[in-house]
């Protein structure tokens, strides 16, 4: 029988998750796989509650990393874990390495207490393969600014982005298994050509 798979989508703002994600999600039904599409911060009633204060009140960079963690726990409880447990594959946008990118590289919290409340929230719960979107910040923002209004974190400075795309990679290279980084400067058509290929030599 075919696990299910945990599949996460990473990457800065801009570069491409919510494009692939749709196509991801059209690849999964189309072979019959049975999954559920999420989003952190986010994904419970909770979670959705704590992503509006999130993503646009200001606060403390250690509040936003505890309140990160809080929807994360939500989430793991109410939807990731039951969902896995039952055969069910989980895509989701964005999860932990998020948090070390955009809180510790990005605004300076302690990747240490970061990696404890990882340890805390979800030591046996990891996923499988994680698409790491990966583009110039220059890039990026120029396609943000042309489609929507920027959130909180959207709107940080071009160095903060470059942070927390230089510890996206750094995060890859760790573990090289679980990441796939995808050139988002390449067609969308190129870029679902490799998601297509990744995905055939996980999932089938
Ligand atoms: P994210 O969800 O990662 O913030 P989006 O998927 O919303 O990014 O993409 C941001 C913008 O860039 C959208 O307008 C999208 O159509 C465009 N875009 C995404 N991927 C590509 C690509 N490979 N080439 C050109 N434009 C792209």
């Amino acid at each position: 029988m075919r696990s299910a798979k945990f599949i996460t989508l990473e990457g800065i703002d801009g570069a491409g998750k919510s494009t692939h994600i749709n196509f991801i999600k059209q690849y999964l039904t189309q072979n019959k796989i049975d999954f559920v599409v999420t989003r952190e911060p986010g994904g419970t009633e909770l979670g959705e509650k704590l992503r509006e204060l999130l993503l646009h009140d200001p606060m403390h960079a250690g509040t936003e990393t505890l309140l990160m963690f809080a929807a994360r726990f939500e989430h793991l409880q109410n939807i990731i874990m039951p969902s896995l447990n039952e055969g069910i594959t989980v895509l989701c946008d964005r999860f932990s390495d998020a948090t070390l990118a955009y809180q510790s590289a990005g605004k300076g919290v302690s990747e240490e207490f970061i990696k404890m409340l990882q340890k805390y929230t979800h030591a046996s719960v990891n996923p499988d393969l994680t698409f790491l979107f990966d583009l110039p910040t220059e890039v990026s923002l120029e396609r943000l600014k042309k489609t929507r209004v920027l959130d909180k974190f959207e709107k940080e400075a071009q160095q903060f982005h470059d942070n927390v795309r230089q510890s996206y990679l750094t995060l890859a290279k760790l573990e090289p298994s679980r990441f796939h980084v995808i050139d988002s400067t390449q067609s969308i058509d190129t870029i679902q050509s490799i998601l297509k290929n990744v995905l055939d030599k996980t999932i089938k």
